[in-house]
C-alpha cells in the first residue's frame, strides 16, 4: 500500500497548444509498470475547453463540482455535471470543458499505452463551442 499525500505533486498550468482559456492539472497518480492507469483533477475556468483529441485506450471522466459541456465528434454538445461519468472509447474524437459562464472540474482516468495517454489535434473554436448544448442537430 502507498498514500500519497494530498498535494503531492504540485499543480502545472494546461499547455496552450492543448487548451483554450485557463486550465489547471493536478496529477492524482501514475502507473508504475505493469500498471498503466492514470488519474488526474482537471479544472477549467469558464469558456475554457480542451482542443479536440483521442485516447488510445480511451477515458473516462467523473465531474466533481461547476458545470461542464463536452462533445464526441458528429455528436451534439452534452452539459455534464457534478456526480456524471463520462467515458470515451479508444480513437474517438472528443473535447471536454467549462461551461462559458461556470468553470467544472472533473477526474479523469485512462489508461497509458506506448508512453502515451493522448493524442491532440485542433482547437474548438469559439463558434463551435458556443452552440446550445444538449440539442441534437439533424
Ligand atoms: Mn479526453
Amino acid at each position: 500500500m502507498k498514500i500519497y499525500p494530498a498535494g503531492h505533486t504540485p499543480s502545472r498550468p494546461g499547455s496552450p497548444d492543448w487548451f483554450t482559456g485557463r486550465v489547471r492539472l493536478d496529477p492524482l497518480f501514475n502507473p508504475e509498470a505493469p500498471d498503466r492507469v492514470q488519474g488526474a483533477l482537471v479544472t477549467f475556468d469558464p469558456g475554457a475547453r480542451t482542443a479536440w483529441h483521442t485516447h488510445p485506450l480511451g477515458q473516462t471522466l467523473i465531474v466533481t463540482a461547476g458545470l461542464g459541456r463536452c462533445q464526441s465528434d458528429g455528436g451534439p454538445i452534452r452539459t455534464i455535471r457534478p456526480g456524471d461519468v463520462i467515458t470515451f472509447a479508444p480513437g474517438e474524437r472528443h473535447w471536454h470543458g467549462a461551461a462559458p459562464d461556470r468553470g467544472m472540474s472533473h477526474i479523469v482516468i485512462h489508461e497509458v499505452k506506448d508512453g502515451r495517454s493522448v493524442d491532440w489535434m485542433e482547437p474548438v473554436p469559439d463558434a463551435d463551442y458556443g452552440v446550445d448544448p444538449d440539442v441534437e442537430s439533424g
